[in-house]
């Protein structure tokens, strides 16, 4: 009898499918690339769906609603054996720091100098580590959080300083778009700094990790070079805020 979740498996497959699709059009190994389940605003109940179709990576924008979800979720005999990871990709404020290090499997916002200072000092003063992605605005859009293409560059030699925070690559949100002709240039320019990057061996730094793409965009993100697409509408349907 058909249930009134199914849809999630059926979106989540299907995607997953077209994420394949798109790997193989270029020449891509499939496995290299993560599909991240975006689950903000999504009730457990349709998370657990989504983690039995296989999501094995999910993202949250806020933390206290990860660390609710977190909690809530792992009373689930079926989400702890699953044991997905459990990633921050909204912005991070300095005083919930603590409980993102504490709740969260990777911080892919990290947006500024400042908030990786703080996250380094945290980290080493509690004895934890936390893998991060440095969030680069590719648009150079003012109303965007994340570090600046050309300033990133000088700023790295500071972050690989840093104790505490493992620097695991690149994620980006670019500008939108009407015409995906320009957004595949925002992603090619951020692999592009991501390869630069690659090449340069520092301390706490091991670029690996190439996040962008959603809903609309991932096929052309993993054209451009993506390692871990973020898909939320797309499997879950339109959000609800209320
Ligand atoms: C909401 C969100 C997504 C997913 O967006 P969809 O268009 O629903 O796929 C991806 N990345 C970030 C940072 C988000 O906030």
């Amino acid at each position: 009898m058909p249930g009134e979740l199914d849809y999630v498996r059926e979106n989540y497959l299907r995607i997953r499918a077209a994420v394949e699709e798109a790997a193989l059009r270029c020449g891509r190994d499939p496995n290299e690339i993560t599909l991240m389940a975006v689950t903000k605003t999504v009730e457990e109940r349709i998370i657990l769906e989504a983690v039995a179709a296989g999501a094995a990576c999910l993202g949250e924008n806020r933390v206290q609603e990860l660390e609710r979800k977190r909690e809530a979720l792992s009373k689930s005999e079926a989400f702890r054996s699953a044991a997905p990871q459990l990633h921050l990709i909204g912005h991070l404020q300095s005083n919930k720091l603590a409980k993102a290090v504490a709740c969260a499997d990777m911080i892919q916002s990290v947006d500024s100098l400042r908030l990786a200072k703080a996250l380094s000092e945290h980290c080493v003063k509690s004895k934890n580590r936390i893998s991060v992605l440095l969030e680069v605005n590719v648009g150079a859009d003012p109303a965007k959080y994340g570090f600046a293409p050309e300033q990133l560059k000088e700023e790295l030699h500071e972050i690989c300083q840093m104790q505490g925070i493992l620097v695991r690559g690149l994620m980006t949100v670019p500008p939108i778009s009407g015409n995906l002709r320009d957004t595949a240039i925002f992603f090619s320019n951020l692999r592009k700094l991501f390869l630069d990057f690659q090449c340069k061996k520092m301390d706490n730094i091991s670029m690996e990790i190439l996040s962008m793409g959603m809903s609309h965009d991932f096929e052309v993100a993993i054209a451009e070079g993506a390692t871990l697409v973020r898909v939320g509408s797309a499997i879950f349907g339109k959000r609800d805020y209320r």
